[in-house]
């Protein structure tokens, strides 16, 4: 049968590539983005409790009610700013589905979305598949500096979305209050939908505040934010998230994710309403990662991989320049095999293939882990 792809340049992911690289040759994998730790045992038996006491049929769509309480007050604790837990938030199976869903419920064929590259591989697709086109900027190493005024010339009257990530994976930067400002000014006056990736939004470093779009009233109001409790509870693989915009945004949202989800598990959800309940969780991480991110700076001292610096995630940069003048994927392949760390290459994350020589590392890791691989790394 003769099918047409809607995807033909997609193939597996690179994080799924790497980490499979990493299993096949025993390498330390600092490659795809999880812990090698568990998440709390507290929320592993407040979850399990309601799975055992019955919690096991379909919750309300927009997400278990308690849940989206105790988002509103954690946003409000964080932000300052006010959510309407009935109109403006909704569970979502991961941060992956919420960014998809928001794209296919806004973008339409032909319209344009401006993403920022490098840019998290999910967002291209999402836009493709639904017959829109992407526009990429590209930020460029060392430095990855966004000039506002480059993204505003790409702006034409089909431009639908600007795909925003703070802080930002791969690079691990974060956006300061004067980009959001700019971004409040290009986009104001116009019908563009901002589309605000903020994963990571509890690791961030050095006592910097979050710039979440919701701290700006004029720029939420054309906004969706996106958030993951895989990154803040250190549980990647329970695929829970969800989104927040205002209400005629998230109207229409729901249109979209009652028929392609209705509504994302469960027990799951009454487990993690109960574990916020004491925000010291969440509170704890910003120093937590810190701390993770400066051990595995100083395993790698003396090591010929220049690190760029970690403002947010729990990633950092690294220039192999010193080193060697491969193309970065097979310079990452290298790496794998030869010397048993995974990495990801940074070329991956830019439409043109952009070789600037970086590679990415994860410090999700217990220290004995970063150290062993700092160890290998400081051999090279
Ligand atoms: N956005 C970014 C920037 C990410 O790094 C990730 C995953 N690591 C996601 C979205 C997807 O999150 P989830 O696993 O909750 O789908
Ligand atoms: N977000 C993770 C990373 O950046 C990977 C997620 C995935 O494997 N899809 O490494």
């Amino acid at each position: 049968m003769n099918i047409q792809s809607k995807l033909p340049n997609v193939g597996t992911t690179i994080f799924s590539v790497m980490s499979a690289l990493a299993n096949k040759h025993n390498a330390i994998n600092l490659s795809q983005g999880f812990p090698n730790f568990d998440c709390p045992e507290a929320l592993k038996q407040m979850v399990n409790k309601h799975l055992q006491e019955g919690k096991n049929q379909y919750v309300p769509m927009a997400g278990v009610p308690a849940l989206r309480q105790r988002l509103v007050d954690k946003i409000d604790r964080m932000t300052g700013h006010s959510i309407n837990p009935d109109t403006e938030i909704t569970i979502t199976a991961g941060a992956t589905q919420a960014l998809f869903t928001a794209i296919a419920t806004f973008v339409s064929a032909g319209d344009e979305v401006i993403l920022i590259e490098p840019a998290y591989d999910c967002y291209r697709p999402a836009i493709e598949v639904v017959g829109g086109i992407p526009i990429a900027y590209e930020l460029v190493a060392p430095d990855y500096t966004i000039n506002w005024q480059e993204i505003k010339n790409l702006v034409t009257e089909k431009t639908k979305m600007i795909i925003i990530n703070t802080p930002h994976n791969p690079i691990g930067k974060t956006l300061k209050a004067s980009d959001l400002k700019a971004l409040e000014d290009l986009t104001k006056g116009t019908d563009i939908l901002v589309l605000s990736d903020e994963v990571y939004e509890h690791l961030i470093y050095d006592g910097a505040n979050h710039q979440s779009v919701l701290r700006y009233p004029e720029l939420f109001k054309r906004s969706l934010a996106v958030y993951s409790f895989g990154k803040t509870f250190h549980n990647t693989g329970w695929k829970i998230g969800y989104i927040v915009a205002p209400d005629y945004l998230m109207k229409e949202f729901r249109k979209v994710h009652q028929f392609n989800v209705f509504s994302v598990n469960s027990f799951v959800q009454y487990g993690i309403a109960d574990f916020l309940e004491d925000p010291e969780s969440y509170l704890t991480l910003p120093n937590f990662y810190q701390q993770k991110r400066d051990f595995f700076g100083k395993t790698m001292e003396g090591s010929r991989l220049q690190p760029s610096s970690s403002e947010g995630t729990y990633f950092q940069l690294f220039d192999y320049s010193n080193i060697s003048d491969e193309a970065d994927t097979d310079f990452a392949k290298r790496l794998t095999i030869e010397h048993g760390v995974a990495s990801i290459p940074v070329s991956v994350f830019y439409t043109s293939g952009r070789q600037d020589k970086m590679i990415r590392l994860c410090f999700a890791k217990t220290e004995d882990l970063l150290e062993s691989a700092g160890k290998l790394l400081r051999e090279i």
